[in-house]
């Protein structure tokens, strides 16, 4: 006879409790972020359908404490998707990510990549801002980043850019820090995924900024390599765009 429904659910409950706290106690960072499988033939998500999905999520702790969910920004379609650690004081108070002083850095980046912020897709582990801007925690990280690896099924983009170490850690699986990651790609399900130093990280320490822009020279040159005589954005207007052999733009 089937399980009655309510204990099945005890169970999870019970195993993902378990789980938790075994990891607590390992001193583990980080959880394990799957895929999720989209059913036989279905298409991804959209990003709008992500964000309905998501609703005024109540799924951590994080809730209670934010001002509003801070979801992404960008191009829906974009070929470059940049993933933050989690919103800070001022992404809790205008409701999208980096756009404080570190944001502030990241634009800058991204404008001396030869893009525009429309151009990307930008985006965080958590949605929600911790308490005085502290690490995303286990159990913080496994109830949203289900909604973070939607949003990059539904984007597709070509490449990712982690920034910082709980980014990078969290998508890669690993508690390798950021020093050593960094300057790499990574296979991220099929998708090169770089990371590099955070945006705050270089508000402190100004001289590893040569070190980023080394990290986006090498990002710039593989997304050029895959889609030569394009620009780093999402083809519309970034560098150069020579029209293809049917004389429309390569796009
Ligand atoms: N730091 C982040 O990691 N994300 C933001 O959105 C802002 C600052």
């Amino acid at each position: 006879m089937a399980n009655d429904p309510r204990t099945d659910l005890r169970e999870i409950a019970g195993t993902l409790r378990a789980y938790l706290e075994a990891q607590g106690e390992l001193g583990l960072k980080h959880v394990d972020v799957r895929w999720p499988e989209s059913p036989a033939m279905a298409p991804p998500a959209t990003l709008t359908e992500v964000r309905e999905e998501l609703g005024e999520c109540t799924r951590c702790k994080l809730h209670p404490h934010r001002t509003q969910i801070v979801f992404g920004v960008g191009n829906p379609k974009a070929r470059l998707v940049f993933v933050g650690e989690a919103p800070g004081a001022d992404e809790d108070a205008q409701g999208e990510p980096f756009v404080g002083r570190a944001g502030q850095l990241l634009t800058k980046i991204i404008q001396a990549m030869g893009m525009q912020r429309e151009d990307v897709y930008i985006c965080n582990i958590l949605k929600c801002r911790p308490p005085n801007n502290r690490t995303p925690e286990s159990d913080e990280i496994l109830a949203c980043s289900p909604f973070l690896l939607k949003q990059l099924q539904a984007i597709g983009p070509q490449f990712i850019c982690a920034l910082g170490g709980p980014a990078a850690q969290t998508l890669l699986q690993t508690k390798e820090a950021i020093s050593r990651l960094r300057g790499k790609f990574y296979d991220f399900h099929g998708i090169p995924l770089l990371p590099t130093y955070h945006p705050a990280f270089l508000l402190r320490n100004p001289h590893e900024k040569k070190t980023v822009w080394e990290d986006m020279k090498l990002l710039l040159r593989e997304m050029r390599r895959a889609r030569p005589n394009v620009g780093a954005g999402a083809g519309t207007n970034i560098v150069t765009e020579t029209p293809g052999p049917s004389g429309r733009g390569s796009r």
